[in-house]
């Protein structure tokens, strides 16, 4: 009982003016799919993100259809990301495949969208005609190439297309902070999305690597869930939560950008 009174009072003292603090979010990794939608109404979807703290998000989904049903109902609170991928088999084949582009380019006439994604490719698809043609869309809209690609396959995408924006999610997945700071120091045109990296702070703790790249680029970074499967919806509070704790380790003006600030300036509010 000592023992944990004195941890507390430990933390405290580190963190004195943030404890408890809780900042509004972006989100930069949400998908409201048509599984999500036969099991969630819109109404329930948006207010799963509003009591987990989210004030705005980045969404796409599979089909695009699930983000415009957010939309609709959220036009200040859901910032549009236009996913290629009419079904599931589109995931395999987009990057090659014209009828693809051509859906992409007819759908971004709405003009509401802000990002082209999230997409999976691999560093052999980076020249391939669908995927330039995205980046040239995206340049062109001034709005954000979103992909789900390892640290090899993103280096290639910025070098090719160095008038694209690229939001990278998951930081790769599985990249290094090392590496990740390397490329953030080279590329200016790159944003980074922490959905899913745990490694962030395990056990709740903020890696130092991590803090310290936090501090060094705290533009250039953004969180996020992703719902990529249904149940995920059910876990958002919760990683929104972990999200949180780990910010409140951070200086008050690094964590703020982190938390929202940078969403909102990537994708200004309409
Ligand atoms: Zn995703």
């Amino acid at each position: 009982m000592l023992r944990l009174a004195t941890v507390g009072l430990a933390a405290m003292l580190l963190w004195p003016a943030t404890v408890g603090a809780q900042y509004p979010l972006f989100d930069a990794h949400i998908h409201y799919s048509r599984a999500d939608w036969d099991a969630y109404t819109p109404e329930r979807a948006l207010s799963i993100l509003a009591r987990a703290g989210v004030r705005r998000a980045l969404v796409s989904s599979t089909p695009d259809d699930g983000t415009l049903k957010l939309y609709e109902k959220s036009p200040a609170g859901i910032v549009p990301a236009l996913r290629p991928y009419r079904t599931r088999e589109d995931v395999g084949t987009w990057s090659r495949d014209p009828a693809v582009a051509a859906y992409v380019e007819k759908r971004l006439e709405r003009g509401i969208y802000r990002a082209i994604g999230e997409v999976h490719f691999g560093e052999a698809d980076v020249t391939a005609p669908t995927l330039r043609r995205f980046a040239e869309l995206a340049a062109a809209r001034k709005i954000l190439l979103w992909c789900h690609v390892d640290d090899a396959t993103v280096e290639r995408v910025l070098t090719t297309y160095p008038a694209t924006k690229v939001l990278w999610a998951h930081a790769g997945m599985s990249a290094s902070p090392g590496r990740v700071g390397e490329l953030l120091a080279r590329y200016s045109t790159l944003w980074v999305e922490l959905a899913m990296r745990t490694d962030v702070a395990p056990g709740g703790a903020l890696d130092p690597e991590w803090r310290a790249l936090f501090v060094r680029h705290p533009d250039r970074f953004l969180v996020g869930t992703d719902t990529w499967v249904t149940s995920r919806w059910e876990s958002v509070r919760e990683a929104s939560d972990a999200v949180q704790a780990w910010l409140r380790q951070l200086p008050r003006e690094v964590a703020e950008q982190i938390a929202w600030q940078n969403g909102d300036r990537l994708f200004p509010p309409p």
